[in-house]
């Protein structure tokens, strides 16, 4: 029997804001314990909570970004709970008027452009830190997270794939980041998923049961949790099994989830109207001037690199999709003046780079401006491609200046032809055999002397210059052979 998978996700992203959402406490990542809040983020009798205008600005410029409708009247519930994370015993967040609805994004996967719906957009609080295990038996709690504004993005269920959901949180990251709306640091929770996913046999009209995974905190986690998920529930009905309505908790190291409790109905939270806050009129002008200041959406900077730099689209949607990497890259083409050559180094050794050591490297010393200056002396060959990645390298890890380094390290590109045309002549002695396969037709062999005598030169040559060196050479033996 064939499945079909269907995922929606539900996606929980801190605000960018400078303060917190109903009081004046700063709105940062970290601190000493407790000292981040106030009589209001700690709801402590009699007092009265005030939003943060940023913060609804902030979840407007989302929604439009995500061709939501923005409700003209918009209101705040409680939804109770109690858990010592929250000491109000409520979450102030919105039940049936979020600010946001009735939108989409579109993802790409393997060239295909797909609409994924936005049920809605909406604002709420963010709860404190249980820290467990660090004192004896007990837990300790951290209450600075209280109040920080978050929005949380629902989508339809209309996912089919592990490889969609990962491409739609992605997207859905970049766009956060491209708006301001949040800086997407997940190492610090302020971006994390819950995945809702459920399969039915291929031509089944209603859905089968979901299950929900929760705090998913990294692309790779929102991928995996739901390619093993998916997987786990076709094998209960392939057994003939039930799939159980439940909250699972993924283990990322383990690459396995396990159940953490059944799900809980939304009338289990007992949601009502919050009394302490005046519903939300949003005017028309407003929305309009909150749309006229928005940044460059990823989408319309990818067009411009096709149509004005003639970056193939495949790699400008890569370059685009991190918001980051792409402002070094804008910078590092007006300085060096070569978007493909810039590009080409991206897709490669940057992108490289990331993938090994994790997207911190563009937080550090890496920036347009000093990757620029190494683009430029690798265009004009002052250095080798190879001499160009170990700049990169110390640049990210110093923020030394690429002159310095190239000084420091030697690696400026030597012109001598002396020096060059005896590698060249003293590789051709020793590698005669190697010499004789190129003769004979073995293109390889080529490659092989090239390695030779850049090795033996230290790779303080231009490349270039070599091959050329190397050629004529080669072509001379041949000649003597004949
Ligand atoms: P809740 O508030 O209980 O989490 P919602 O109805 O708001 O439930 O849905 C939450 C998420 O679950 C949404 O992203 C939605 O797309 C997704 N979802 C709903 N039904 C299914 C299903 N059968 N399979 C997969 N995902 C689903
Ligand atoms: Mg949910
Ligand atoms: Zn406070």
């Amino acid at each position: 029997m064939e499945y079909e998978v269907i995922i929606g996700l539900e996606i929980h992203s801190e605000l960018k804001t400078d303060s917190k959402l109903f009081c004046s406490c700063k709105n940062d990542f970290g601190g000493e314990p407790n000292t981040r809040c106030c009589p209001v983020c700690l709801g402590l009798p009699g007092t009265l909570p005030v939003l943060n205008r940023h913060a609804l600005e902030l979840a407007v410029r989302a929604g439009l970004a995500m061709n939501c409708k923005i409700s003209g009247f918009s209101k705040f519930d409680r939804k109770n709970y109690f858990y010592p994370d929250m000491p109000k015993a409520y979450q102030t967040t919105q039940y049936n008027l979020p600010v946001c609805y009735d939108g989409y994004v579109e993802i790409e996967v393997d060239g295909i452009t797909k609409r994924i719906g936005i049920e809605r957009i909406h604002l709420e609080e963010d709860a404190g830190k249980l820290i467990h295990d660090a004192y004896g038996s007990g837990s300790l709690v951290d209450y600075n997270r209280c109040g920080v504004p978050l929005i949380e993005i629902v989508t339809r269920p209309e996912m089919n794939s592990a490889e969609e959901a990962r491409a739609l949180f992605e997207t859905i990251k970049s766009i956060l980041e491209y708006t301001g709306v949040s800086d997407c640091k997940m190492q610090e929770g302020s971006l994390r998923a819950d995945v809702n996913l459920s399969v039915r046999p291929k031509g089944q009209k209603q859905f089968g049961t979901r299950t929900e995974m929760k705090n998913l905190n990294s692309i790779r986690a929102v991928y995996r949790a739901s390619q093993a998920e998916a997987q786990r529930q076709i094998e209960i009905l392939e057994r003939g099994g039930i799939v159980y309505q439940e909250t699972r908790r993924w283990d990322d190291r383990k690459g396995e989830s396990m159940a953490m409790r059944n799900k809980e109905e939304s009338m289990d939270y007992r949601y009502f109207p919050e009394p302490d806050l005046l519903p939300v009129i949003i005017g028309e002008e407003w929305v309009a001037s909150v749309e006229k200041n928005m940044p460059e959406l990823p989408r319309s900077r990818r067009d411009r690199y096709v149509n004005e730099f003639g970056i193939p689209k495949y790699d400008a949607d890569l370059i685009t999709m991190n918001k980051k990497l792409s402002d070094i890259f804008d910078r590092a083409v007006a300085v060096c003046g070569k978007p493909k050559l810039a590009s080409n180094f991206i897709m490669t050794d940057i992108m490289r780079r990331i993938n090994e050591n994790g997207e911190e490297i563009l937080d550090a010393n890496l920036t347009g401006d000093n990757f620029g200056q190494v683009l430029l002396f690798l265009d004009r060959g002052d250095i080798t491609h190879a001499a160009a990645i170990k700049v990169i390298d110390k640049i990210v890890e110093t923020g030394e200046e690429p002159k310095h380094i190239i000084d420091g390290l030697e690696l400026w590109v030597q012109r001598d032809e002396d020096l060059i045309n005896n590698a060249v002549t003293s590789v051709l002695e020793a590698n005669r055999p190697a010499l004789d396969d190129f003769l004979a037709g073995k293109d390889k062999a080529f490659g092989f002397l090239m390695g030779q005598v850049m090795s033996k030169l230290k790779g303080k040559c231009d490349p270039a210059q070599v091959r050329e060196v190397l050629m004529k050479e080669i072509d001379k033996s041949a000649g003597r052979q004949n």
